[in-house]
């Protein structure tokens, strides 16, 4: 993926905000840039008041309600200004958050979210949806102080063009200088920006419920906040050295501005008792000094915000701008009729990956029930992906009734499939939503769900629940209806028999996944979703998944994998004929070893 430069970075911003709120755009900019100009009027209306009053000549009401004007406008403008700031950053954010989460769902794969890198990003990216106003917000106040600057050297330049060198000669240096810091002070936040994760990252460990448990029995609590403390003192470190910098050259600045603001006042003061230059003129000099310093400096803050924020943006456009992970085509898939077939499939989850499938070869028919078996690591859950299209495969071919995966639209694919994946979900929400996840139409409709739920033998325990299938499964929130009290949390073979009723309440998918649905379950329970299952899987094509062999000994076909390879296929009885690795693992659990070594 190219590198978003900046200008295109900006642009992208600026899009974003025209968009959202093109008014609030044009009150912002009218009132950044008459902010920029007032402090301008204010010194040159100074100058003739003073010029008027010194001579004796000249209109003294026109410059004086010229400046009572210019005091009203300066308390009025930058609350106007903020109004219309806040209105855009609202109207930005709200637009930014969309796309962002727009382009995550085109990513129809896993892929992305399957990449430590891409996923560190995507955080990043969402960061900068609560700051990419900002960005424009810092565009506009540096716009505005070099305008102020500009004008002040034009204003001064047309009294006299000596002194608009002199102001210029101080603002060089220390323009230099200040760019040199913000540079280096952009520099720095990006440097330390890992470190200030990491930290961020020890922090939800030691206050979030996940890591709550384990915390306190190892008793790893002041290790952890070591870590997080450690990360803290090495970003202080690196800020320290930025701060003395910055204080050293501040210092050096300041005495630079004091002495081309000195020099400068005795020369216009001679030349003002010569007669050279007027009262006016010695006001608008001190007023043009004190005015581009004090632009410079926010010049230099606003450019290491800038260069900051657009850092963080460009993550934004990378994220919003990648194409979908796959290629996605559309060729109807047919109501299966005669089955899947894996024909040659090799899978690596990247090019500097080991090979996880080496040349699979499978046939799942249609309506048949097959068991893919293998040790930990084997592929299997890989496969599942590949079933589902998560991912294509690296080589060889997956055919739906002859038509290629890699040409059918994936959600077309995926509304025929209902899976329990190894790793299913716990939502944090009611008993009935768990459920209903599975088949949104159908997440309405209480019978419905609780049908799949006494399929999956768990209406009983929803049942039991203090609201029912209402209650909400959830150590995280409260539940307001219910008063405040804290939601209920589930066993892990609850839990397992919740997802396996969310799978249940698709009706009549063509293919049912069933991805070591019972390993949770202690075996009575085991062999009780097992019945249930089979029930379910009926005249059904699945593939089903599990760890305990006797689980899997009735299914039509049973396929050994190892290491990316099916090394073995056939039924139960065939299997046990031979002295394979089928055989040797089933001895191996009936005799009741080993079960975790399998998986
Ligand atoms: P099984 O389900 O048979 O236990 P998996 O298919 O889950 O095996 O994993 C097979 C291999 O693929 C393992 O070595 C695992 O580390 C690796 N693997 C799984 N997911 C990823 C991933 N997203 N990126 C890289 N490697 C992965
Ligand atoms: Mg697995």
């Amino acid at each position: 993926m190219a590198e978003v430069s900046s200008p295109r970075a900006l642009a992208g911003a600026a899009e974003l905000a025209w968009r959202g709120a093109p008014a609030m755009v044009i009150v912002y900019v009218a009132t950044t840039l008459a902010q920029a100009l007032l402090p301008i009027a204010a010194a040159w209306l100074t100058k003739a008041l003073l010029d008027a009053l010194s001579r004796h000549s000249g209109p003294v009401l026109g410059p004086a309600l010229g400046l009572a004007a210019c005091g009203l406008a300066a308390g009025v403008l930058p609350a106007v200004s903020s109004f219309a700031n806040s209105a855009l950053g609202r109207s930005v954010g709200l637009r930014a958050t969309d796309r962002l989460f727009g382009a995550t769902e085109r990513f129809v794969g896993l892929r992305h979210f399957e990449d430590p890198a891409f996923l560190d990003r995507l955080r990043l990216a969402q960061q900068s949806t609560a700051s990419c106003h900002g960005l424009l917000g810092s565009v506009f106040e540096a716009g505005r102080a070099a305008l102020t600057i500009a004008g002040f050297l034009g204003a001064v330049a047309l009294i006299n063009a000596w002194m608009a060198a002199v102001v210029l000669a101080s603002l060089v240096p220390a323009l230099a200088v200040q760019l040199g810091l913000a540079r280096r002070q952009a520099a720095m936040l990006w440097r330390t920006s890992p470190a200030e994760r990491r930290q961020f990252f020890y922090g939800q460990l030691l206050t979030g419920t996940q890591a709550a448990k384990e915390i306190r029995l190892f008793g790893t609590g002041a290790f952890l906040r070591g870590r997080m403390l450690d990360e803290r003192r090495q970003v202080n470190r690196v800020r320290r050295r930025l701060d003395v910098l910055q204080l050293a050259s501040h210092g050096g600045l300041e005495l630079l501005a004091a002495l081309v603001a000195g020099g400068g006042l005795v020369w216009t003061g001679l030349a003002a008792s010569a007669g050279e230059l007027s009262v006016g003129d010695v006001a608008m000099f001190a007023g043009a000094v004190a005015g581009t310093q004090q632009g410079l400096n926010t010049l230099a803050q606003t450019i290491a915000q800038i260069s900051q924020s657009l850092r963080l943006f460009a993550h934004y456009l990378r994220v919003t701008s990648t194409p979908p992970d796959l290629p996605v085509a559309a060729v109807p898939l047919p109501v299966l009729r005669r089955g899947i077939e894996l024909r040659d499939v090799w899978f690596r989850y990247g090019d500097d990956h080991p090979w996880i499938l080496r040349g699979v070869d499978l046939f799942i028919p249609c309506g048949g029930a097959l068991a893919l078996v293998g040790l930990n690591g084997a592929g299997k859950s890989t496969l599942v992906k590949l079933l589902c299209r998560f991912y294509d495969p690296t080589r060889g071919t997956i055919l739906w009734d002859g038509v290629d995966l890699r040409d059918a639209a994936p959600q077309d694919l995926r509304a025929r499939i209902s899976a329990v994946f190894q790793d299913h979900m716990a939502y944090d929400l009611s008993a009935a939503e768990n459920i209903g996840l599975g088949n949104l139409p159908l997440i309405g409709s209480a019978s419905a769900i609780r049908a799949a739920a006494a399929r999956a033998g768990i209406d009983g325990a929803i049942e039991a629940l203090p609201r029912g299938y209402d209650t909400l499964l959830t150590r995280l929130f409260f539940d307001d209806e219910a008063e405040g009290s804290a939601g209920v949390e589930l066993s892990g073979g609850q839990w397992q028999r919740i997802a396996i009723a969310r799978a249940l309440l698709r009706d009549d998918p063509e293919l049912m996944i069933l991805d070591e649905p019972s390993s949770g379950l202690d075996p009575e329970a085991e062999y009780d979703i097992h019945l249930r299952m089979r029930a379910g899987r009926a005249g059904r094509t699945s593939l089903l998944i599990s760890h305990r062999l006797n689980t899997v000994r009735d299914a039509d076909l049973i396929v050994v994998l190892d290491e990316g390879r099916v090394v073995e296929q056939g039924r139960h009885r065939e299997l046990m004929g031979r002295d394979g690795p089928y055989s040797r693992l089933f001895t191996l659990q009936s005799s009741g070893y080993v079960a975790e070594a399998v998986g």
